[in-house]
């Protein structure tokens, strides 16, 4: 079975198809890549899927339960976690609290939320960092923030939304092998990349969308060989 299916998702802003009848899915265990233009639509997917925005036709589920028409707390809970392309810690927070923020998500006990907090800082290597204000940290330390942030609701399925973008080329290994990481410890992860050289470290299957529409869905190998996605994202040069 499936732990995420997409299926015909279409959403729409005003004229703008940011997403046209989308559908994939991902099995347990499965580290997914998604790429694209910019304006692709793959953010705005991360969007559906975490309830922060609803469809215009679809549906999601994880495995048999339905989450379109759920609020982002409840898609949470029932164990989708994400991070955002865009970084927004609480700047005048200490690293420990904004990842509290994110246990308190699913467990309602300040102590244990800190104490989950403070675990899945230690996973992503800042545990040092705790009572840091997030104000002072590097763009790669937020990254990773980001991802404590996630990992401290427990998710089953984790979203990252470009997690090497922005970052200085030095830290990127390191963010790397926290995925692969993550990974071999069990979770399922899909993952929106736009260095080609992540991408393909990591996915075991990558979903190419253009104009908010799929055009190829495969090992990386052959995703990277289609003729539409080297016309439309990749370019003469990488081909
Ligand atoms: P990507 O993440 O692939 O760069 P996005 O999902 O952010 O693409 O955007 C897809 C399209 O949807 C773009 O044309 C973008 O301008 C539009 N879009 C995204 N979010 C909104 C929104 N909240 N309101 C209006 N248009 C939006
Ligand atoms: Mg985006």
């Amino acid at each position: 079975m499936s732990l995420l299916s997409v299926s015909g998702i279409t959403k729409r802003f005003g004229g703008v198809v940011a997403n046209q009848n989308i559908s994939f899915r991902v099995a347990p265990g499965e580290l997914v890549g998604i790429i694209g233009p910019n304006g692709a639509g793959k953010s705005t997917l991360f969007d559906v899927i975490t309830g922060i925005e609803w469809p215009d036709a679809g549906e999601i589920r994880l495995e048999e339960r339905r989450l379109t028409g759920l609020r982002p707390d409840q898609v949470s809970r029932l164990g989708v976690g994400r991070t955002f392309q865009k970084l927004r810690p609480f700047q005048g927070m200490t690293v420990l609290e904004n990842v509290t923020v994110g246990a308190l998500q699913k467990c309602r006990d300040v102590a244990h939320a800190r104490r989950e907090a403070q675990e899945a800082l230690e996973r992503v290597g800042l545990g040092e960092k705790a009572d840091a204000y997030a104000r002072t940290l590097s763009t790669g330390q937020r990254k990773r923030l980001e991802l404590a942030r996630a990992l401290a609701t427990r998710p089953r399925l984790l979203l990252l939304d470009e997690v090497t973008g922005g970052v200085d080329q030095g830290s990127i290994p390191g963010l790397i092998s926290l995925i692969q990481d993550l990974h071999r410890a069990g979770m399922s992860l899909v993952v929106i990349e736009h260095n080609m050289r992540v991408i393909m470290a990591m996915a075991q299957r990558i979903v190419a969308l253009h104009l908010g529409e799929v055009i190829a869905d495969g090992p990386p190998e052959a995703v990277t060989r289609d003729r539409r996605v080297v016309e439309a994202y990749l370019g003469q040069a990488y081909a």
